[in-house]
């Protein structure tokens, strides 16, 4: 079975996990989500690739869900001696060594995707991994501080503000011009069935979904396509994600994400079973839906969602 699957950080590779544990020979493609980018210290850091490749290949920091196992800080601590930040984004000493090869690889001349499936050749993660795009993408939030209304990059307002004052718009910067890396429309066309994992449907799947042809080529794959909500009793269940659906007018709830999703492009959609009273206005809007567990505790429970999704799939694909 070919699975392809969109994914941001911490709750795509944490889903990923149990899919791999929930079909073991199936042969996965994962396209990642890159509108989280940045470049610090003349480095080029891709948090959400780097997640599912050190979740997947055994190197994450598993209480922190990002960044690596048996981290030290010493570099961080040395630029901030000489006063060179920024201060807020968390690079340890272990990571550092993965922005420097992918840096001096760009700066060689490989596209992001090589780039990537280079650094997989060490983490070995068992799926394919693509960045929806090799094209500069970031993602940009704006906000009013102080009265006045700024654009920041998402890192700066996810990491650095926490997401404290009101996004008033989410911007993928350069995804209209973007094109999608080679191997994501030929995995989308060829995929017996496409799942949306738990990850943040504005800044992690919408940024995926904004690069030009990747949507339609969802939507035109006649292929199966199930989401599980990241939302479980109208709040995301770790992190901030309600801030940026409000920016896109969406309510923070099970039913509100699989609207805004819509069924031109989801035929299948899970939610916890806290929200089991979603189900019948998910199934109005044209998405057959089910309540299942959703929270992502260990791997077993992860393994169980991936299951309850490919069922679902199978459900569609008969109806
Ligand atoms: P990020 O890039 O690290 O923010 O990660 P993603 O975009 O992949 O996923 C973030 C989303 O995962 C958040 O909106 C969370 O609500 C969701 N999430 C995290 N853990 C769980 C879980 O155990 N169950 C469910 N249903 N969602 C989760
Ligand atoms: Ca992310």
């Amino acid at each position: 079975m070919r699975i392809v699957v969109l994914a941001g950080g911490i709750g795509g590779a944490r889903f990923l996990r149990g899919l791999q544990r929930a079909v073991p020979d199936a042969d996965i493609t994962v396209i990642g989500n890159t509108g989280d980018d940045i470049h610090l210290f003349g480095l080029k850091v891709c948090p959400d690739l780097d997640t599912v490749m050190y979740t997947l290949g055994g190197g994450i920091n598993e209480e922190q869900g990002w960044g690596r196992t048996d981290e030290t800080f010493h570099l961080k601590e040395e630029l901030a001696a000489y006063g060179v930040g920024p201060e807020w984004f968390g690079l340890g000493d272990r990571d550092f060594a993965t922005h420097i090869v992918r840096t001096q690889m760009l700066s060689a001349g490989y596209p992001l995707s090589a780039v990537t499936e280079a650094l997989c050749d060490r983490w070995k993660p068992g799926v394919r991994l693509i960045p929806m795009s090799d094209d500069r993408v970031e993602t940009h939030v704006a906000v009013e501080i102080d009265g006045q209304r700024k654009v920041i990059h998402f890192q700066e307002y996810w990491v650095r503000l926490r997401a404290s004052v009101p996004a008033e718009a989410v911007v993928p910067v350069g995804a209209e011009q973007a094109k999608p890396a080679p191997g994501v429309l030929e995995a989308l066309a060829e995929a017996d069935v496409i799942l949306f994992p738990p990850s943040n449907p504005v800044v992690s799947i919408g940024t995926i979904l904004a690069v030009p042809g990747i949507r339609e080529a969802i939507a035109d794959a006649g292929v199966p396509v199930v989401g599980l909500s990241p939302i479980i009793s109208d709040a995301p269940v770790r992190g901030m994600a309600d801030k940026v659906l409000a920016a896109v007018g969406v309510e923070s709830t099970a039913t509100a994400v699989a609207e805004h999703y819509g069924s031109g492009l989801l035929d299948g959609w899970l939610v916890d079973t806290v929200d089991a009273s979603a189900v019948e206005r998910v199934e109005a809007a044209g998405i057959r839906c089910r309540a299942v567990p959703l929270m992502m505790s260990d791997l077993d429970t992860a393994a169980q969602m991936a299951r309850e999704a490919l069922t679902l799939a199978e459900e569609v694909r008969e109806s």
